[in-house]
């Protein structure tokens, strides 16, 4: 029987859009819809708008730190309206520039939410379509903790659109999103409180970066609530419109708005999945082998609803080697081994390959730990600025087995950095490599005495 589409795939995100486009320029004829907006959570409501705001709260210590370079800028307040109205032009731009991409391609797009019928049959917006292979690339949503009051909080999605800036707000969760926007925040110059349940925030980091960023954090006057969690959260002032969070360490805190950034999760709401016939594993996600696929021989799944390597950068990936594999004779998988990250906090921190916990399970690893103030800010004179970079090397290969950064620029460094660690150099080719001065980025290569050597324990038992 022939099929309407030779794909279809359900969801206009980073992912769902590239598998879209590659598997349309090799000849395939491609179906996909979006119900929210093109280009998914990245473009709209994560990454580009998220680094748009990191970089306006940089602007305001910029202004404050040029006086240490012999200008005097006067500051005012943040027009945070102003911004979030050129911020929204930005956004309209690139979902255009992502709708178009598809129509370029030949690909036909749908604005319409999608239903399986059956496992080769779809109600795409009322009309049924059918289509020899589907790819669900749905993406992920926020998940509110179950915490009593907890409507009266919002979901990082509501941060992009606030009429104004909180005076004052409560950021709970000590994760990728927390971080970002305690930071974010703090620099537009709203008083942050950020509510975490572990001793440090972001849990899976290198111990060092997470120390590192909880001390660049408190530098900057954010004020840091580890090891506890709200017990509830109520509404309260005149007009109801301030949240105080009750703490299990029986404190509390009165605040303008509350957000819970306690992660997220596979967004599968009215896709009704059983007709489909796929199954999901015990966390609720799609289940997928090396090559995205589901139970299901011809249903795909890639990106966030498979809860693997929740990243942006990962989701395109896959969604291009699916296409590569299905439709352009080149089959191949992408590789969660060595994925560098970063988190755009106040310094930013990137990393990428093993945290030194991780590394010293599997035997003894040389640590070189390098701690310093950039050159800018021995003249600003700016506290909470120092500069962490670490290498975790293999005692037996000297392959470097992770690089970690917190400081100006990480995410830009990581990049490089990424490349010669996803290639397996060892210490060795690190030091043989010159570096460029002056720059923070040499210290990558100028790491020459030992800090400690962890993980013989480990690799005696
Ligand atoms: P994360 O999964 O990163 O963090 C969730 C946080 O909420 C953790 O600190 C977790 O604590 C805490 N938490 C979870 N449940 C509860 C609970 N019941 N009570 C109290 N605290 C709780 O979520 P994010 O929303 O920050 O990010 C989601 C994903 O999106 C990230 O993992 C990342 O993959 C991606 N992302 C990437 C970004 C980037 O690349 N820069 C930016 C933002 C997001 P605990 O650690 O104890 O579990």
């Amino acid at each position: 029987m022939p099929y309407d589409f030779d794909l279809f795939v359900i969801g206009g995100g980073s992912g769902g859009t590239r598998c879209a486009r590659i598997a349309a320029s090799y000849g395939a004829r491609v179906g996909v819809a979006e119900e929210r907006f093109w280009g998914g959570t990245c473009v709209n409501v994560g990454c580009v708008p998220k680094k748009l705001m990191v970089q306006a709260a940089e602007y305001g210590s910029w202004a404050e730190d040029a006086r240490g370079f012999g200008w005097n800028i006067t500051k005012d307040a943040h027009d945070w309206r102003a911004f979030i109205a050129k911020k929204d032009q930005e956004i309209d731009r690139l979902q255009a520039i992502y709708k178009s991409m598809l129509q370029k391609a030949g690909a036909r797009e749908f604005e319409a939410h999608v239903r399986f019928i059956d496992p080769h049959t779809l109600d795409v917006g009322g009309e049924t379509v059918t289509a020899e292979r589907i790819v669900i690339a749905t993406g992920s949503t926020p998940f509110k903790a179950d915490i009593p009051g907890a409507d009266l909080a919002g979901i990082t999605d509501d941060l992009f659109y606030l009429h104004e800036r909180p005076g004052c707000i409560a950021i709970v969760g000590g994760g990728y999103s927390a971080v970002e926007f305690a930071c974010i925040f703090a620099g537009l110059g709203t008083e942050v409180h950020l509510i975490y349940r572990q001793p440090l925030p972001l849990r899976g980091f290198d111990c060092d970066l997470r120390e590192a960023v909880a001390e660049a954090m408190e530098a900057q006057g954010i004020h840091l609530h580890h090891g506890v969690i709200p017990t509830h959260i109520l509404a309260e002032g005149p007009t109801g419109d301030q949240r105080r969070l009750h703490l299990s360490d029986t404190t509390d805190i009165l605040v303008d708005y509350a957000v819970l950034t306690t992660g997220r999760v596979p967004n599968l709401h009215g896709l009704n999945l059983d007709a489909s016939g796929v199954a999901l594993n015990e966390a609720g996600a799609v289940r997928v082998d090396r090559g995205s696929r589901t139970s299901v021989p011809h249903i795909y799944a890639i990106g966030d609803v498979t809860d693997r390597l929740n990243l942006t950068p990962w989701a395109i990936a896959e969604g291009h080697a699916l296409a590569d594999t299905l439709f352009g004779n080149n089959p191949r998988e992408a590789s969660v081994e060595n994925v560098p990250t970063a988190v755009f906090s106040v310094p930013p921190l990137a990393t990428v390959g093993l945290a030194e916990e991780d590394a010293a399970k599997l035997g003894p690893v040389d640590i070189y730990v390098s701690r310093f103030t950039p050159m800018r800010h021995t003249l600003t004179g700016r506290a909470g600025r120092r500069t962490l970079m670490k290498l975790v090397v293999d005692q037996r290969s000297q392959r470097v087995l992770g690089a970690h950064m917190l400081g100006e620029d990480a995410a830009e460094i990581m990049q490089g950095v990424g490349i010669a660690v996803r290639m397996g150099a060892t210490k060795q080719d690190f030091d043989r490599t010159i570096g460029i001065h002056p720059t923070a980025a040499e210290e990558f290569v100028t790491m020459r005495t030992r800090t400690r050597v962890a993980g013989v324990a480990e690799a005696a038992e």
